[in-house]
């Protein structure tokens, strides 16, 4: 079976083929970052004139790359949300007129699920596992029971560690090219900074130090005011993204304990690996730490390659893919759910 996926609720144009046998027959994606950074974030409205703008296009390409025309495609998945609500209809409404035009199967997809399921695509993992996806818009632990049977163990009590992640490389005046975020240019900068210089307040470790959650807006905060009093040099600034980079994996592996602690003596079946995924995840730092801390539990750690840890068509092909081998369609009347919890997914008769 051959899928197209489509990718419109954030910030990046994308779409992808891929095949039931695991090959990636084309990917584009069009940036957006060089239109929005001036704006100091992503501005929805601009972000959904972009993607009315390139969609097209970057269907097209994603076709011509594959050599493939419509008709080869056995069905088209695309983002129902959670996401932007400027941009999600962008996107599902190309996927929608070209399935109806075509009379090919329609598939709405999670973009949450598409970030744990694109783990599979590289690695073949059996459910039931733990996934940590840690992105621009969630921090979420979850296992996955099966494909749309999600158990939410974790939330963010506030900001999200990759919206974190932006803010304060923005703060520390971080540089990076016109296509790229604010992510890469904090990992490299705290590839050169000594984490122990600062002192930074760990979140969540009084009061709430049992609970399975997470919280970055005081780290953030912190910094930001740090970075104010003490941050002067190019040294202060390498020290401090060290230093919060640091925080943030410490926070996210005392709760992943935790969930997995809780997980090994509740669960029924074992689990079979810990999954991370979402752009957080593409940084190497997180990915050897959370390593780690799953090898304390026997669990092999099964993370995308980098590039598909952010946004891209590929992981919502794939997810179209799982879905269509099992019988998961969706109607050409389906309209966006920006809003879209993943434990949801569970209910038979969705919305
Ligand atoms: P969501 O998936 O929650 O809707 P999103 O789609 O905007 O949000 P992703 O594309 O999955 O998010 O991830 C983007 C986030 O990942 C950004 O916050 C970005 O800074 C962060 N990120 C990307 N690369 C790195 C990196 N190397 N180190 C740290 N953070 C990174
Ligand atoms: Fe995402």
């Amino acid at each position: 079976k051959i899928v197209l996926g489509i990718e419109t609720s954030c910030d990046d144009t994308s779409a992808a083929i891929v095949t039931s046998d695991r090959q990636i027959l084309s990917e584009v994606v069009k940036s957006q970052q060089e239109m929005h950074e001036p704006m100091g974030g992503i501005v929805p409205t601009l972000a959904s004139l972009g993607h009315s703008r390139h969609l097209p296009n970057v269907i097209c390409e994603t076709l011509d790359r594959a050599q493939l025309s419509i008709s080869d495609i056995d069905a088209i998945a695309v983002t129902r949300g959670p996401g932007l609500p400027p941009c999600l209809p962008v996107g599902l409404n190309a996927a929608k007129t070209l399935a109806a035009v075509h009379k090919k199967p329609l598939i709405g997809v999670h973009h949450m699920e598409a970030h744990a399921l694109t783990a599979r695509l590289t690695t073949p993992t059996p459910f039931p596992f733990m996934t940590l996806l840690i992105s621009g818009g969630h921090t979420l632990l979850l296992t996955a029971n099966g494909l749309g049977d999600y158990d939410a163990l974790g939330t963010t009590l506030d900001t999200a560690v990759g919206e974190a992640i932006d803010k304060v490389a923005r703060a520390l005046k971080l540089e990076w090219e016109g296509k790229s975020s604010p992510g890469p240019a904090l990992e490299r900068a705290a590839a050169l900074g000594d984490p122990s210089r600062f002192t930074l307040p760990m979140p969540l470790l009084q009061r709430k130090k049992s609970m399975i959650a997470f919280s970055f807006s005081g780290l953030k905060t912190s910094v930001e005011r740090q970075i104010q009093d003490q941050v002067q040099t190019q040294q202060d600034v390498y020290d401090m993204a060290a230093a919060f980079q640091l925080t943030c994996i410490q926070h996210l592996e005392q709760k992943l304990k935790l969930a997995l602690h809780q997980e090994i003596t509740m669960q029924k079946k074992p689990l079979t690996a810990l999954v991370v995924s979402g752009g957080v995840a593409s940084n190497a730092l997180f990915r050897s730490k959370l390593e780690q801390v799953a090898a304390l539990y026997d669990l092999p750690l099964v993370c995308p390659p980098p590039k598909l840890c952010t946004d891209n068509g590929v992981m919502i092909a794939w997810a179209g893919l799982e879905r269509l081998e099992a019988g998961l369609l969706d109607d050409y009347t389906i309209t966006t759910l920006p809003r879209w919890p993943i434990e949801s997914l569970k209910e038979k008769n969705p919305l």
